[in-house]
């Protein structure tokens, strides 16, 4: 046992009951998460989110950021990804400091730069939460062609 686990037993992050390793979520929790539905598209700007506001991965979202859990995100976010029809993923784009961990894993699993300056096809922009309507016009004029945006959580 690590002496660490004495003074702070791992907890599941939702339901907070002890758990024998470090996973984020107990069994029970795990079992409960489900990708959300895919709705609303246009054909140069198509967005999601990947889970509901009761999902126990929401009891994650102020860990997004540690390496663990953006790589647990990244990988629902990539099954997330494959449910939506799109053009190939050319380039994944780092929304802000936050999403940034989330954007390098959606890179590696990938197989695609990250941020790339020239203008690309498709682009994929994750983040942990939907983009301001702000942030949209803004990437609408910078990447007019496509973009792929998949965020997290729908709020
Ligand atoms: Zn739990």
């Amino acid at each position: 046992m690590n002496p660490l686990d004495f003074l702070f037993p791992p907890r599941c992050n939702h339901c907070q009951i002890l758990i024998d390793r470090h996973y984020p979520l107990c069994k029970e929790c795990q079992s409960h998460i489900e990708l959300a539905p895919i709705d609303e598209q246009s054909c140069s700007y198509r967005a999601t989110h990947c889970f509901e506001r009761d999902s126990p991965i929401k009891s994650l979202q102020c860990k997004a950021c540690h390496p663990s859990i953006a790589k647990l995100m990244a990988s629902f976010l990539i099954v997330q990804l494959k449910h939506l029809s799109h053009d190939p993923i050319e380039s994944v784009y780092i929304l802000n400091s936050r999403s940034e961990p989330l954007a390098t894993y959606c890179s590696r699993f990938l197989k695609v730069p990250l941020n790339r300056k020239a203008h690309e096809r498709c682009i994929l922009i994750p983040s942990i939460h939907p983009m301001s309507p702000k942030e949209k016009r803004r990437l609408a004029q910078k990447y007019p062609r496509a973009i792929v945006h998949l965020s997290l959580f729908d709020k």
